[in-house]
């Protein structure tokens, strides 16, 4: 994840974005927080619904199981890690 303010890359898992309460960058110490571009969500929405069918399909020829039904949690989750950006954190 990239800093609004400063451009440092923090880490995914970094302690200074997974903590509780308010968030720094760690480079430069301004407030950050997560937010989702939902602009991007809806770009990726496309392609990540016509994986999911084609891993479902898939999954479903191959092993003939129902475990397809899992695909679209663990989709929607990556897509919304994917499209979680850092913003300025503008709360008092
Ligand atoms: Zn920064």
């Amino acid at each position: 994840m990239i800093c609004p303010h400063c451009s440092g890359r923090i880490g995914f898992f970094s302690r200074a974005i997974n903590g509780w309460g308010k968030k720094f960058c760690p480079h430069c110490e301004a407030p950050i927080a997560i937010g989702i571009n939902w602009k991007l969500f809806a770009v990726l929405l496309v392609p990540f619904a016509i994986v999911f069918a084609a891993i479902a399909t898939y999954v479903r020829i191959q092993f003939d199981l129902s475990s397809g039904k899992y695909l679209g949690p663990v989709l929607g989750a990556a897509l919304i890690v994917v499209s979680m950006r850092l913003k300025p954190d503008e709360r008092p």
